[in-house]
């Protein structure tokens, strides 16, 4: 699977640039409080190219060479192997990930002037790593001021983030079983929660619920932290304080999802505490079920990347003029944005490793268009601010988004998440159920 992607790196680089060579940094250990560290995942497309899950790594990609794949890694070291297990080590490196070439990473500096010594078009992303940027311009200086006698000049350098972004856009079969099966798990938890969800809870105890779900049925961390916001808090988009007690009668709103295998879901829920929508939240959940389904439609392939935006859009200023919330032609209301105080966010993002995962959204100003095995989210929400005076009093404070993981095929889409509740009686239906 990694060398594949080697392969069809090699090949694009090689159609694009005159003797090019690629170079993919690890994700860095990172402190978090005296001798702590924070947990550390591996940098998403280094990952994605090579499996490889150490921090200090670098991988060298050199189409036409004789090894066109070098990994810099940290070496065995048996002292801190007793403090923290093996480290793969340069040997490993080779053996099984597949490197035809492994150093030190100390050793770096001393063998990138011979690796790159033909290399005229370097594919590295200046800005990822201060150390690495360093060696990089000292190469670049070192072959202009040599570049009359020896060898041509390293002149040309490129950003290598299109090349991946284009890559990881369209998942391969590998790619799909893993979103799924992030789906599957964050379903689960998003089952337990709702179960478990009663007033005099706190949110961070349905979380634990929730969460607990996902480490028991294997997922190694969550894609992103986990906003469980009830109350007023569901119109901060970001909310993840998560310590509120959960009252009767308020709403709880749960975004969260689940990584498997490096892959993350990307799911949200609304529902009520007490398992009953008063007839208020139920008039909001429709309007935005409505724009969800009708976002989840609209999202085909060979059709622009927008036209989910835009259908549920409709849906939302249709919903809010309905209900006096917005005034005038539905047209006009959609034209000028007027919906941007209820609805602030995009409907979709692209989902993979990252949750929001790389790839273009548009060919300058144009929309791309959809294609089987691009995966996105359909997230309408609408967002009525307490303090807001000109909406009625009664929908004041209620916060709700809808969002699912929508994988595109030949033939339509495929929702990776409809198992979880979201229909407002399938919602009542489990929202304190305990007992299976
Ligand atoms: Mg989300
Ligand atoms: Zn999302």
């Amino acid at each position: 699977m990694f060398t594949e992607r080697r392969t069809k790196l090699i090949e694009t680089m090689t159609a694009e640039a005159d003797h090019p060579a690629a170079i993919f940094v690890s994700a860095r250990e990172a402190t978090r409080n005296s001798d702590v560290n924070y947990e550390f995942r591996q940098e998403s497309s280094f990952y994605y190219l090579t499996g490889f899950d150490e921090p200090d790594s670098v991988a060298l990609i050199r189409p036409g060479t004789e090894a066109p794949f070098v990994m810099f890694v940290r070496p065995h070291d048996p002292e801190m192997a007793i403090w923290v297990g093996p480290r793969v080590g340069i040997e490993g490196a080779v053996e099984n990930y597949g490197a035809d070439k492994a150093y030190p990473i100390e050793a770096i500096e001393e063998h990138l002037t011979e690796l790159l010594s033909e290399t005229e078009t370097l594919y590295y992303p200046l800005g990822a790593d201060e150390e690495l940027d360093a060696l990089i311009l000292k190469q670049m200086t070192l072959r202009r001021q040599n570049a009359q006698r020896g060898p041509r000049a390293l002149g040309d350098l490129r950003d290598p983030d299109p090349l991946i972004g284009e890559m990881r856009l369209r998942k391969s079969e590998n790619e799909i079983a893993s979103l799924t099966q992030a789906a599957v798990v964050t379903g689960q938890g998003f089952e337990r929660a709702m179960r478990t969800t009663r007033s005099g809870l706190h949110e961070y105890e349905v979380q634990a619920a929730m969460e607990s779900e996902f480490r028991r049925l294997g997922s190694r961390r969550n894609g992103y932290p986990s906003i469980v916001a009830s109350a007023h808090d569901s119109c901060i988009l970001h909310y993840t304080t998560n310590r509120k007690e959960l009252v009767d009668g308020d709403l709880l709103l749960i975004d969260a999802g689940a990584e498997w295998e490096y892959y993350t879901a990307d799911v949200t829920r609304t529902w009520p505490v007490n398992g009953q929508f008063t007839p208020e939240q139920r008039t909001i959940y429709d309007v935005v079920l409505r724009a969800q389904h009708a976002g989840i439609a609209a999202a085909q392939p060979n059709h622009r990347f927008d036209e989910i935006h835009e259908a549920s859009v409709r849906v939302l200023v249709e919903g809010l003029t309905d209900l006096k919330i917005l005034k005038g032609n539905i047209e006009q209301l959609i034209e000028n944005d007027s919906y941007r105080p209820f609805y602030m966010h995009s409907t979709s993002h692209w989902l993979g490793m990252d949750v929001h995962d790389v790839g273009r959204y548009r060919n300058g100003e144009d929309s791309i268009n959809l294609e089987s095995g691009m995966c996105l989210t359909v997230e309408p929400g609408l967002y009525l601010d307490p303090k807001n005076e000109n909406i009625p009093e009664a929908y004041r404070g209620i916060g709700i988004r809808i969002e699912d993981d929508i994988l595109i095929t030949l033939d339509g889409n495929k929702n990776l998440s409809s198992h979880i509740p979201s229909t407002p009686e399938e919602i009542e239906a489990i929202v304190g159920h305990l007992e299976r």
